[in-house]
């Protein structure tokens, strides 16, 4: 299948945080000079950042998580497929694809000029041991609703246990200044943690003391830098967390324990984990990927050995750790240089250096939230960390804003809901 078209053809895989930012991107700055089509399997974007919040205070996310895509898409003129990739032939400049409305549909190619790959990661639960029986998650909106169904009518209030499994990262074409992390996103399983201490509170049915906070590295969500951390460790502890690091991976769940690769295993009536982050099975072996199969960039998001593809969000290798708001930087640089290609936008002006950050809020519970603001991961010096009502507003009305707005977030967005809760203490 070909998208005729007398303008540059770009072909936007994946609709979620990174995929519908470098689409509206790239038609904010590369304006009429493109033809964009962006291919989901799903017609909706997921709000994964709120999930858990959503759970514990009561909310399906599937009812109030989903965004409809086609139609955000369609205000700027951004035709939208609904179909599963299949594969990428980099060479011939083709996407396989196989369209996802009904099943039995055959396979097409579509041809591009310029690609960008935003398909996130495969979230591997099925390579752990045991998850499938024991293990609980809150990535998606099914998972969440089972976890919070066994709380509410199963739960025995037995120990539990939150935390990740180990990250494999790769090393092609992977710059110095990138660290290895060994866990691909902690923001997470510190703000289950929290935000499920003070559910069990509410409900009268345990407390922290309940939980035991793990992780496979020297120290939980190390991207936020060390004097963030440990600040949220003391005040985790204060409240009654256990806390394990250096659990290396988790080596299988059982019904009452969960055993770490390091040979330690704890007792847990709830395993609530994260898993590996691991780049979609096709996207391996290809010309433009690392050995893990994350798509090899550099700073302008571009690979090296073919310039007409970018990636950007989960499925880049320079993302980590996994962040939508770095997904979310990332996207702008994509449009810059896709306007700088057809000529709208100068070398000078596209090439503005960027420094990813790590911005991050999470639900505590009880209308309160944390509010991370690092780059220390990425050589910087920022590192800040605010806990209270301001930041649990911030994460609402960020939503909210992104909702109304078809995912357009304002300019002043991000910067205002930095500054306000960097400066104001509520
Ligand atoms: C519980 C939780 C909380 C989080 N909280 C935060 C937070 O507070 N702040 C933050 O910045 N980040 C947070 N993250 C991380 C954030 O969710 C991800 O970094 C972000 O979703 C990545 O965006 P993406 O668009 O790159 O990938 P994804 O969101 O994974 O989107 C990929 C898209 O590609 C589509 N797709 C994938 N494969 C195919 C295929 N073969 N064919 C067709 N379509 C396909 C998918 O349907 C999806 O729409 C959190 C993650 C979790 C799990």
């Amino acid at each position: 299948m070909t998208i005729k078209s007398e303008k540059t053809r770009v072909l936007v895989l994946g609709g979620n945080f990174a995929g519908l930012g470098a689409a509206q991107k790239i038609r904010d700055l590369a304006g009429d000079a493109v033809d964009i089509t962006v291919i989901d399997r799903k017609a909706y974007l997921d709000y994964i950042p709120n999930i858990p919040l959503e759970i514990f205070e009561g909310r399906d996310p599937a009812v109030t998580m989903h965004m409809p895509l086609v139609e955000a898409l369609a205000k700027d003129d951004i035709r939208f497929q609904q179909a599963e990739v299949l594969g990428v032939d980099v060479d011939a400049r083709r996407v396989t694809i196989r369209p996802s409305e009904r099943p039995g549909a055959p396979n097409y190619d579509i041809g591009y000029d310029k690609l960008v790959i935003a398909l996130g990661a495969r979230l591997a639960y099925d390579e752990i041991e045991g998850f499938e029986q024991f293990g609980h998650t809150v990535s998606d909106a099914w998972h969440a609703n089972r976890l919070i169904d066994y709380l509410e009518h199963d739960y025995n209030g037995g120990p539990i246990a939150v935390g990740s499994a180990r990250f494999a990262q790769g090393k092609r074409g992977r710059p110095d200044w990138l660290p290895t992390a060994l866990a691909a996103c902690e923001g997470p399983p510190v703000e289950v943690s929290l935000a499920l201490a003070h559910w069990l509170g509410e409900h009268d049915k345990g407390s922290a003391e309940n939980i035991t906070i793990f992780t496979p590295g020297a120290m939980i969500a190390e991207d936020a830098g060390e004097k963030v951390v440990t600040q949220l460790l003391t005040a985790a502890s204060e409240m009654g967390f256990t806390y394990l690091n250096k659990t290396e991976d988790i080596a299988r769940l059982t019904r009452d324990t969960i055993e770490f690769a390091d040979g330690r295993s704890i007792e847990a009536e709830v395993k609530i984990v994260f898993p590996n982050w691991k780049p979609h099975e096709f996207l391996r072996g290809l010309p433009i990927s690392d050995e893990e199969g994350f798509i090899v960039t550099g700073m302008d998001m571009r690979n090296p050995d073919y310039p007409d593809v970018f990636a950007c969000g989960d499925a880049a290798a320079i993302t980590v750790p996994k962040l939508g708001a770095i997904g979310h930087q990332e996207a702008e640089v994509v449009g810059r240089q896709i306007a700088r290609d057809v000529g709208r936008m100068s070398a000078d002006e596209a090439n503005v250096p960027w420094q990813p950050e790590v911005v991050c809020i999470g639900d505590m519970g009880g209308g309160k939230a944390f509010y991370i603001h690092a780059n220390s991961w990425f050589g910087g010096d920022v590192q800040e960390l605010q806990m209270g009502h301001l930041p649990y507003a911030e994460k609402l009305a960020y939503k909210e804003l992104f909702f109304r707005n078809h995912g357009r977030v304002p300019g002043w967005g991000l910067p205002v809901a930095q500054w306000s809760a960097e400066n104001i203490a509520v």
